[in-house]
Order: C-alpha cells, then structure tokens, then sequence
C-alpha cells in the first residue's frame, strides 16, 4: 500500500507484523491510512510483511504465529537476501520486500513483546535518526546499537541501510502482545517519526508530563550455552543491574553484569542452549 502526497519530500516505509503475531503495526497502518489526506510532503509505503506467520496465530495464545519457518527478522544479510542458506516463506518474502525497504527514507519496524515492561525505540546511529530525535516525545527507553547484535541481520541492518548517514531505521517495541496500549502506543509513536519527519502535522501536546526514558547503548547479546539457562529476576524489557551482579546463571556457569550499571534488554522467556538470551546495554552517557 502506498500514499504520495504529490509533493517531494521523505520516502518513509512503515512495516508490520514482521513477526505475525505482533498486530499492533497493522493499526498503526489503518491510522496512516485513516490520515492519508493530512500527509505534508513524501511518500509512505505500508508493508504487512509475515503475512504466513499472522496466518498461523492461535486465539488467546499471544506467542503463536511468530513466523512460519524461520523468524523473519534474523535474516538480512546481503548473503541470505542473495538467496543463501534455507529456502523458507520468510525468504522469499523478505527478498520480494527487501528492494522496497531499501529506498526508505525513514523505516520504521513495529513490534511488541512477551515480556511487560518499558517501550523501546532501538536504531541504529546515523545523521538522519540522530536529527528526527529531539522532536519526538521521549516517552520510551532509546537502545542505540553499537553494532548488530543478533544472530541474524535485522529488516533494519540490511545492506543499503546499516550505516546510511542519510537513511534513518527505527525498530520500535510498543508494549505487550496482549495489552490494550500496545496498539495506541504504535500509532503515537508513527505518527511522532513522520512528524519528526515533517511528513505529518506535530501531534497536539499530550496532557501532563511523562518520565523521560533512559539513554542506552546495546552492545553484546548474550548466548545460552545450556537448557537451563535462567535469568535470577522475572523479565522485564529492560532491567538495570549493578556492576559485578549476577543476570543469570547457566549451568555452572554464572553471567555477571559488565557495566556500571548494565541493563538487561528484551530477555527471552525460555532461552535455548545456542541461542540468543538477551542484549547487554550500557549507560549512553557513561
Ligand atoms: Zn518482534
């Protein structure tokens, strides 16, 4: 789907449901779409990208329908997007949209999360995203990546993006699957990016005054080694730890937090011996 203002400006790509259970991008199209006649200048293309994975969503199980065959967002690479490794449906779905992604502007990726806790916008830092910052409301944590940090390349870390002075990719967590704000939150925060953007009018001020959200900076995912790998307190998106503190413990070996202070960003309910567990941040300011 496609809105042109008619007039020059940003191309900026709004995608959804790259994990098919994570809906809440799907109402933050139906906004943008609800608001096409008010867009200022450039043009947005809206891509509802796991359709196979949404397919397979199962009534009150919020978890179910992630992906088809493989997660849809650990796969773009410039080898995996050439047709390398396993051949699934998100393989071939992400090498038909990825050449659409690429021209983006202003990419902006939605999701939601199992745990609770706080919203994130994570991206990483070029010219563009650093200057859409100081317009939008700081109501969310902000994860700056150092460098990508998962198993797989991100929609956000594609080849034509990474690195980009001109292209800004925001991956934004809006809350739990299964909570009412989630959706709310996605369209706020989408309407905020393309008003940073100059592409939407400033959304009115918001009544009261929100907490300010920290300034992190992603550095090391962490791997499990054993099935019994634990986390010590209950997952949060982003937690904070003290220096020397144990995060976890997995079989005999213990994760100690390496920074003062380190958070612990989007942990994984059940990590699995080989895979990721969670992401080491420290302090943007330290
Ligand atoms: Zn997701």
């Amino acid at each position: 789907m496609r809105i042109d203002s008619g007039r020059p400006g940003p191309h900026a790509v709004i995608v959804a449901i790259i994990h098919g259970n994570e809906t809440c991008g799907l109402s933050a199209i139906r906004s943008v779409l609800a608001e096409r006649d008010a867009i200022l200048r450039g043009r947005i293309t809206m891509i509802a990208a796991n359709v196979a994975g949404h397919a397979r969503r199962v009534p009150g199980q919020p978890q179910a329908g992630r992906f088809a065959e493989e997660d849809m967002n650990r796969l773009w690479s410039a080898a995996r997007l050439a047709g390398d490794g396993a051949d699934t449906v998100e393989s071939r779905r992400a090498r038909a949209i990825a050449p659409l992604c690429r021209q983006a502007d202003l990419l902006i990726d939605l999701h939601s999360m199992a745990t609770a806790g706080p919203r994130l916008l994570m991206f990483h830092d070029t010219p563009a995203a650093r200057a859409l910052l100081p317009a939008l409301p700081h109501d969310h944590h902000r994860v700056r990546f150092a460098h990508p940090v998962h198993d797989g390349r991100l929609l956000i870390e594609q080849p034509g993006l990474l690195g980009e002075p001109t292209r800004a990719g925001f991956v934004v967590e809006c809350g739990r699957h299964d909570r009412p704000g989630t959706d709310a939150y996605a369209r706020r925060i989408t309407h905020a990016l393309l008003a940073a953007a100059g592409m939407l009018p400033p959304p009115a001020t918001p009544g009261g005054r929100r907490p300010r959200g920290r300034d992190v900076i992603a550095v090391e995912m962490i791997r499990a080694e054993s099935d019994g790998f634990r986390f010590l307190r209950p997952p949060e998106a982003l937690q904070r730890f003290d220096k020397g503190e144990v995060i976890a413990e997995d079989g005999a070996r213990r994760i100690l937090a390496p920074f003062a202070p380190t958070y612990l960003l989007l942990p994984r309910l059940r990590p699995r011996s080989g895979g990721e567990a969670g992401i080491l941040a420290r302090d943007a300011a330290a």
